[in-house]
């Protein structure tokens, strides 16, 4: 499956975020052995226990909400962090990056389902944080474009049209706030269920990991 995967992604120039968590070392590695390097997991603690036993090359990506006071956990050695949803962990984010004398990149994750359970900012909470005095005066973090997790659901439509919203949402914060910017052009988007639709959608990042690493252990 993942050789079939990545070479539809490669084509459409999409990069693939193994979503490894809950499994163990040894499946990431023979993942890793056949040239993946950027791997997702989605808590803090996991990630913490598996990076120090994984090759150094891998580029972690934290894709699931991030408490602000596990922040500095990673701050050293994150490569993307997915799930920025308020100023106050973006501050903290700056803050740690500073510490580690890094630049981290990030994505702005919207919520763009149906269910409330799902984390997220709104439109008007994305401009505010960008608009705000603390977000201009960053010089550790860099935003790269933005994340969103469609409803669950087999309504093929209904995810559609959810990430159409989010991709359109992209191209109104580039043109407003990135026109100078050409390292704003990530849209995380697509999972193991919908990541076709995703990436008809203008995905430029999949999330996969069921369909990679089988069912959650
Ligand atoms: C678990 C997870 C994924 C991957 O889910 P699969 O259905 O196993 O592909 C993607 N994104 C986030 C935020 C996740 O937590």
């Amino acid at each position: 499956m993942y050789e079939a995967l990545l070479e539809s992604l490669r084509s459409r120039g999409v990069t693939l975020v193994a979503v490894s968590k809950t499994h163990p070392v040894e499946q990431i590695l023979e993942i890793y052995r056949r040239g993946q390097r950027d791997f997702g997991e989605n808590r803090v603690q996991e990630l913490l226990q598996k990076a120090p036993h994984l090759p150094a090359d891998i580029r972690w990506h934290l894709i699931g909400h991030l408490q602000t006071n596990k922040v500095r956990y990673i701050a050293p050695f994150i490569h993307m962090i997915h799930s920025v949803d308020s100023l106050r962990l973006l501050e903290e984010i700056e803050k740690q990056a500073r510490k580690a004398n890094r630049v981290i990149d990030c994505l702005l994750q919207f919520h763009i389902a149906e269910e409330e359970t799902k984390f997220g900012l709104s439109e008007t909470e994305a401009e505010t944080l960008l608009q705000s005095p603390q977000y201009r005066a960053m010089r550790h973090v860099r935003i790269c474009g933005v994340m969103g997790m469609a409803t669950m659901t087999d309504n093929a439509q209904k995810v559609r049209t959810e990430f159409q919203h989010l991709r359109s949402l992209f191209e109104r914060l580039r043109t407003t706030y990135f026109a100078e910017a050409p390292y704003f052009r990530e849209i995380s988007m697509g999972m193991s269920s919908d990541w076709e639709i995703a990436v008809e959608e203008g995905s430029t990042m999949v999330r996969i990991g069921s369909l990679i690493f089988g069912p959650r252990c």
